[in-house]
């Protein structure tokens, strides 16, 4: 009985549903046809008119337009950070590192005067807002200050972090270095890298902060402490071919080096008279040069000022530091004449190839507040003993004009490219790692500074 009612009504029910239903998809398509669909003419008008195409393709390129501005040209104004410091600087022998800490663009700015350093950018034109950049392997960039796009050989690249100030730096994206020297440098995380030769530059540097520096500029200005004397001292005569007289005849360990490699390629005849001498021995000296001062006549006040251009005041010679070398021939000892004798002659403009210069020359008296000392040399280190002879800087300004460029990159003649960093202010590292003693160089700038000398890998 159930099953026979069902059989019946079943199908009957769905017929009129399917029925229902047909009548109602029809009219609903019917209507929505009529609605979507315009007829005859019209419908041709529309999707064939030339003022429509038109219209269509105006919309599609403005669109394509607009995606490219939101995705390539838009920029949103940059943040300028209010922190920046380089927290970690380590030091390997071939490999130098540094951890950059910014607030805005987390990590991803580095100072430009590195990377111009680096891969020895030159600044070939600031325009009022774009600043054009030539590096040594011809790559050109265009920076804008603000911007995360930087032209590079006319190409437009957009960076994860723009251009921007921080105090008197210029940071840019550390992806820059990565982009435009590949071969050197290395960008991740805030860490940038980049590889040194392996070789040592001649010139043991020591720690940062103490007095050791073989930088350490000694004048009336900087003098030294009273019991100042160097831990690495040794006497020269215990060292192959060099000729030393006298009683102070010892140097720090590696002007002593560097002197008997002087003495062992040439064959130049000149004796060493005078090294390191203590606070007490120069006093004792300066005190018998006013006695003679005041014995001819001037008066005291007169006497020691005089004395102080002749011989230096306790404190502030530089044979305190066991870095300074007199040198005479027989007959010609601490007078102008040395000048003129072969050895002074030879001194004078082949001594920097081992990292000595003549330290009171005539014509920087002015500057240097000492008389002209033919036979006065001091050890810095190579290169910089170069940079002295060549561009005739004065070593009581070359700090101050190493601290104004930042960083120089000298060709010097051994066949090496170098780069000199000094790192004070703002660039100064909070921490500085030592790996290795080899590779890098390292001094004081007289400052709260460093300089870092390194080899530049060729
Ligand atoms: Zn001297």
């Amino acid at each position: 009985m159930t099953s026979r009612n069902r059989r019946v009504s079943g199908p009957s029910r769905k017929k009129i549903n399917r029925n229902k239903n047909s009548s109602l998809n029809k009219d609903i398509k019917n209507r929505s046809l009529k609605r979507i669909q315009p007829k005859g003419k019209n419908k041709k008008i529309y999707s064939n008119s030339p003022v429509n195409n038109l219209l269509k393709k105006v919309s599609i390129v403005f669109g394509i337009i607009m995606v490219i501005y939101v995705i390539f040209i838009f920029e949103f104004p940059a943040n300028y950070p209010d922190k920046f410091k380089i927290s970690n600087m380590t030091l390997d022998s071939n490999k130098i590192t540094m951890q950059v800490e910014t607030d805005s663009y987390k990590d991803k700015l580095i100072p430009l005067d590195i990377l111009l350093n680096i891969g020895k950018g030159e600044i070939t034109l600031i325009g009022e807002k774009e600043t054009t950049i030539v590096f040594a392997n011809n790559k050109k960039i265009i920076l804008k200050e603000g911007s995360r796009k930087i032209k590079i050989n006319d190409k437009t690249k957009k960076f994860n972090a723009p251009v921007v100030k921080y105090k008197e730096l210029v940071l840019v994206p550390g992806e820059l270095a990565k982009t435009l020297l590949p071969e050197i440098t290395n960008f991740s995380n805030g860490k940038l890298s980049f590889n040194l030769s392996s070789d040592k530059p001649e010139g043991e540097y020591l720690s940062f902060d103490d007095y050791d520096g073989y930088l350490r500029l000694i004048n009336k200005e900087n003098p030294m402490t009273k019991n100042y004397e160097p831990t690495d001292l040794i006497n020269v005569n215990t060292l192959d071919s060099i000729t030393a007289y006298g009683t102070n005849t010892n140097l720090r360990d590696e002007a002593a080096n560097a002197l008997s490699k002087m003495y062992k390629e040439n064959s130049v005849q000149y004796a060493m008279t005078s090294g390191f001498r203590n606070y007490e021995t120069q006093t004792q000296l300066f005190n018998e040069e006013v006695a003679d001062n005041i014995q001819a006549g001037k008066t005291e006040e007169q006497a020691k000022i005089d004395a102080g251009t002749i011989v230096a005041i306790p404190g502030t010679s530089e044979h305190q530091v066991g870095l300074a070398v007199d040198f005479a021939i027989p007959g010609v000892v601490l007078t102008e004449e040395f000048k003129n004798t072969p050895a002074g002659k030879w001194l004078e403009s082949n001594s920097y190839k081992y990292g000595f210069v003549l330290r009171y020359t005539k014509e920087q008296t002015a500057i240097t507040n000492i008389i002209f000392e033919p036979w006065h040399f001091r050890y810095i280190g190579y290169p910089h003993s170069e940079i002295l002879f060549k561009e005739k800087i004065v070593f009581d300004t070359y700090i101050e004009a190493l601290r104004e460029e930042k960083v120089k990159y000298f060709q010097a003649e051994d066949g090496n490219d170098y780069i000199i960093w000094l790192l004070s202010g703002t660039l100064k590292p909070e921490k500085l790692e030592f790996n290795t003693s080899n590779g890098i160089g390292v001094s004081s700038d007289n400052g709260d500074g460093i300089v870092l000398t390194m080899k530049v890998k060729n």
